[in-house]
Order: C-alpha cells, then sequence, then structure tokens
C-alpha cells in the first residue's frame, strides 16, 4: 500500500510524511462546485448562493472573484433570471417554499447522500414513525433535515446523555437517521445507546454517514497508527474535517486542523519524526500541496501515499443545468 518516494539528500530534518488516500474533495462537494461555476457560465454573474456552498473560506473566496454573490438568506436575492443556489448542505423545505412565493429562480446543490436521508426521514415520518436524528446541533445539514418534517416531528440527539433524557417509549414506532458527516465511532456507539432504550427501533436501510466521510476516517486512523502527528486540512466549521480531527486523536497523537499552510503549528511538530497528511471532504487539494510544499521547505521529506481505499462516486448536474447546456 505504501509507495515510498526518494528523497533528496539536504540537511534539512528529515521527516515521514504519510498522505492519506481517499482525502479532500467528495462527490458532493464537486458537484456542489460545478453547479455554481456551470451557472455562471449559463446566466453570468452574478449567481447568488444560500450560505456558504461548502465550508470552505478558499472556495468561498475563489467563487467570489468569479462574481458569486453569497447570501444568508433570500430576502438578499432579487427574483430575475439570476439563480439563487441552495448549498451541499441542503435546505428546510421553508426554503423553496419562499423562493416559490418570490418567484425566484432556484438551483439545488444539496449533495444526492443528504437528500437520500431527507427522503428517508419523509418517508418513515408518513408511516406514524416517530423520528431520532443523531446529529450536530446547528449544523446546516442538521437544520435541512430537521426541516423537512413539521416542527417538532424529529427529535435531535447528539450524544449518549440526549439519548438517556429522551422521552420513554410512547408506542410509536421509531426510526433513526444520522448526519452524514459524524464520526463513525461515536455514532456506533449512540446507535447502541439508543437500541439499548428503545430495542424496536427502526436502522435505515442503508448507513447515512456517507462514503466520503467514512473513507477519510478509516485512511486518517490507520495512518495516525503509523506516524507522531497528524495534519488536517480543513475548514474549522467543516464538520468532516472536524471529525478527521478527532479520529485521528483518538489513536493518541497530537492532530492540527489548519485552514492552508499558515495555520500549521511549527513548534508542534518539531520533536517529531512522522505525519500524516488529509484533508476534510470540503478541502481542495491545492490547500494540501500548499501545505506539503511548506513541509517540503522546513524538513528533508520523504513521502509516502498511504491508499486504504479507491472512490469512483460521482454524481449528475440537476436536471434544469444538464438541459441548459
Ligand atoms: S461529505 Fe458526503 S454527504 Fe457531504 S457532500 Fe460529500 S458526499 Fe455528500
Amino acid at each position: 500500500m505504501f509507495e515510498p518516494e526518494p528523497a533528496a539528500t539536504s540537511t534539512k530534518p528529515r521527516l515521514r510524511v504519510v498522505l492519506c488516500a481517499p482525502r479532500g474533495f467528495c462527490a458532493g462537494v464537486v458537484r456542489a462546485i460545478d453547479i455554481v461555476e456551470r451557472a455562471l457560465e449559463l446566466y453570468g454573474p452574478p449567481v447568488y448562493v444560500r450560505h456558504e456552498i461548502v465550508h470552505n473560506r478558499h472556495v468561498v473566496e475563489q467563487l467570489k472573484a468569479k462574481g458569486v454573490v453569497f447570501i444568508k438568506e433570500l430576502d438578499e436575492a432579487p427574483a430575475g433570471e439570476h439563480p439563487v443556489i441552495f448549498s451541499a448542505h441542503g435546505v428546510a423545505r421553508a426554503v423553496p417554499e419562499e423562493a416559490r412565493a418570490r418567484n425566484l429562480f432556484t438551483i439545488d446543490a444539496t449533495c444526492p447522500l443528504v437528500t437520500k436521508v431527507h427522503r428517508v426521514a419523509q418517508a418513515h415520518f408518513r408511516r406514524g414513525r416517530r423520528i431520532i436524528l443523531i446529529g450536530h446541533a446547528g449544523h446546516p445539514e442538521v437544520i435541512g433535515t430537521m426541516g423537512q418534517l413539521p416542527p417538532g416531528a424529529v427529535t435531535l440527539v447528539g450524544s449518549i446523555e440526549d439519548v438517556d433524557r429522551l422521552p420513554a417509549d410512547d408506542g410509536r414506532p421509531i426510526l433513526y437517521v444520522t448526519q452524514t458527516t459524524l464520526s463513525v465511532d461515536d455514532t456506533r456507539e449512540i446507535v447502541a445507546a439508543l437500541k439499548r432504550r428503545f430495542p424496536s427501533i427502526h436502522a435505515p436501510a442503508m448507513d447515512d454517514i456517507c462514503y466520503a466521510t467514512a473513507n477519510r476516517q478509516e485512511a486518517v486512523k490507520t495512518a495516525a497508527r503509523r506516524v507522531e502527528a497528524v495534519i488536517v486540512v480543513g475548514a474549522d466549521n467543516s464538520s468532516n474535517s472536524q471529525r478527521l480531527r478527532e479520529v485521528a486523536e483518538r489513536e493518541g497523537f497530537a492532530a492540527q486542523l489548519v485552514a492552508d499552510e499558515s495555520d500549521v503549528d511549527w513548534m508542534a511538530l518539531q520533536k517529531v519524526g512522522s505525519v500524516a497528511v488529509t484533508a476534510g471532504a470540503s478541502a481542495p487539494e491545492a490547500l494540501v500541496k500548499r501545505v506539503l510544499a511548506a513541509l517540503d521547505a522546513r524538513y528533508e521529506v520523504v513521502l509516502e501515499t498511504l491508499t486504504t481505499t479507491s472512490e469512483s462516486m460521482a454524481f449528475p448536474l440537476p436536471r434544469e443545468l444538464r438541459e441548459a447546456v
């Protein structure tokens, strides 16, 4: 699995760098950014995007430079021929309803794997089930998933303590769904607690934690066992990047989450001989390259790639963009 590359002769300290694969952009993020860029080509700037299209400042700044206007709420966008795009995290049903009422032209960049969770929650709610969502309060994806159903229909839990506090079984069948970007290990523990309290609880037919989240966590966990420190490239507000940092720390090593090379804590790397590098699903590969270049400037780097699985997932663009093209 390891593919060592020869190191050049140098007076710099030696550092073994294990590059995790897979890392960085997932299919949902690639699709969301493609949607915005295609909309810019087709309709011209400005294109409005409600909230950060994906959680990464560099991506947002690059799109702003191309004519994207990021808005918090729909009333900041005018009706007309310039689209308003919903971010990859998904939105509550009230958002497209408000857009229709205001006659806005909208394009939905919600990741299809998030939409799948929405549909499962809706279908089981229609069948009379109580819905429990495992996720982080306040995250846009959680707001969007809870907003698929009437207020009060979804109960959010973020920890085993939350499960202990849930009201007793009221006789209705219960289904749990999860945010797509959670820690696989933490979620397994919360699901076990739910099953202890509600033995007949229904699980979704397929895991809601997405392939990209699970694969990146598996890669960093494997790498973290072979190094002395971990660098995760990603944004502070990116759930899957934060989970990568936590997964690495759970293996017992210091892990730093950095937006780019300027964030790296070089003091923390002073006494280590090996470091793993990975990136969250919304972090561009260009930022990973910048971090590697910064490592290369300070160390005699021996670079290895650790590949735990390969990915081939790709999602089509929304129909309105395919037809317009
Ligand atoms: S992290 Fe997973 S759910 Fe989120 S956009 Fe990427 S593929 Fe979709």
